[in-house]
């Protein structure tokens, strides 16, 4: 049934999400906090008082929301536009700007999603190896920019899987360098808390993509949002889907932004919890744990296949990747509240002490 499909789809192999269904979820980089009392309250009330109305269009430009967001972002409405997670910001990227054929730049290992919208897009992906300590090389990627002349070049800074940042002067020389597209994904910014937003922003060729997914805690709910100059935002609201937003997302992520300290709070004890993870885990021989600037981290270690098993067993699951050939000995951790990061460690201390007896 293959020949209706697009040219470029015919081999290509879409991304599966996991429904997980185990006890303690570590494999998705979500939010352990569910939203905060308060909200739920206020959002409770606004459907039992019909003021978040179901039967109405939600607002297309999601006015106050985008507000709010640059507020948050100290920039103005004009440079924000919200899509249905990260997700769809990086898929109307794709949409605006991506022509057939043109040459897309992927960073590898990262966010899957980039490469994935661009070949939708008919555009040609080309990953851009990360070097062996999974930094960003900046002569690869100048090498690559004149290969392959790209039309949009994809950053994530800190970077998923590997939890690492990318420099100030990597994304100071790409922007003297390269013309093009440059698209940074902050979806983890919050857990870092620097950004070169600010002070980049009104280039004519940047855009800035984050999500309310990971430090709000708002994944169910899907909200992205994206920041760039006013003549960019103009181009990508051409692609926008008029709707794109319901209105409980819409007002969902507004409380929390109005809840910011909650928010902070929650942040630091999943940054306090990672520390914590982190030295357990680095006290462990046989094991790798790279240090991270995110809500995960990433692991590697040998027997990886046992290791998982064993974690399943417990009703843990956690992130591996399997079309990865390069992360073939490595797991991805979500840092979870205190008792789930205890029960990993236990589950993958017993699994790596096991494998020592047996040497
Ligand atoms: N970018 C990165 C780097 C991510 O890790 C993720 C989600 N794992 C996303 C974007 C997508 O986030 P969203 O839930 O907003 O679609």
């Amino acid at each position: 049934m293959n020949e209706y499909i697009k040219n470029c789809l015919k081999l290509f192999k879409n991304y599966k999400a996991e429904n997980s269904r185990y006890k303690i979820k570590l494999d998705a980089n979500e939010n352990p906090f569910n939203m905060p009392y308060e909200v739920r309250k206020a959002l409770a009330n606004e459907l039992l008082s019909g003021e978040c109305k179901t039967n109405r269009y939600p607002d297309p430009n999601a006015d106050k929301l985008r507000t709010a967001i640059a507020n948050y972002c100290n920039v103005s409405k004009e440079q924000v536009i919200v899509g249905n997670g990260s997700d769809e910001n990086i898929q109307m990227i794709v949409n605006a700007f991506v022509d057939r054929e043109d040459k897309v730049l992927c960073p590898y290992p990262s966010f899957s999603m980039y490469g994935v919208y661009a070949t939708i897009g008919g555009g040609i992906t080309i990953n851009i190896p990360l070097d062996e300590n999974f930094e960003y090389d900046i002569n690869t990627y100048k090498e690559a920019i004149d290969r392959y002349n790209p039309k949009v070049i994809f950053l994530c800074t800190p970077n998923n899987p590997t939890g690492n940042v990318i420099s100030q002067d990597f994304i100071t020389d790409i922007l003297d360098y390269y013309q093009g597209l440059v698209i940074i994904d902050e979806a983890y910014y919050e857990f870092y808390g620097h950004t070169m937003l600010n002070d980049i922003i009104e280039y004519p060729n940047v855009i800035f993509i984050r999500t309310f997914s990971k430090a709000f805690g708002l994944a169910g709910l899907r909200i992205g949002y994206m920041v760039c100059n006013k003549n960019l935002a103009e181009q990508v609201l051409k692609v926008k889907p008029p709707y794109n937003i319901n209105s409980f997302s819409q007002k969902a992520a507004l409380y929390m932004l109005d809840n910011i300290e909650v928010i902070n709070k929650h942040i630091q004890y999943i940054k306090d919890e990672r520390q914590r993870l982190f030295e357990k885990l680095n006290q462990i021989e046989n094991i790798k744990v790279f240090p991270s600037h995110t809500n995960f981290l990433l692991i590697k270690t040998e027997n990886i296949e046992q290791i998982r098993q064993s974690l399943k067993n417990e009703g843990i699951s956690v992130r591996k990747f399997y079309s990865e050939p390069l992360l073939d000995d490595y797991i991805r951790v979500t840092v979870g509240n205190a008792e789930e990061n205890k029960l990993f460690l236990d589950v993958l201390s017993n699994n790596i002490e096991r494998k020592d007896e047996t040497l």
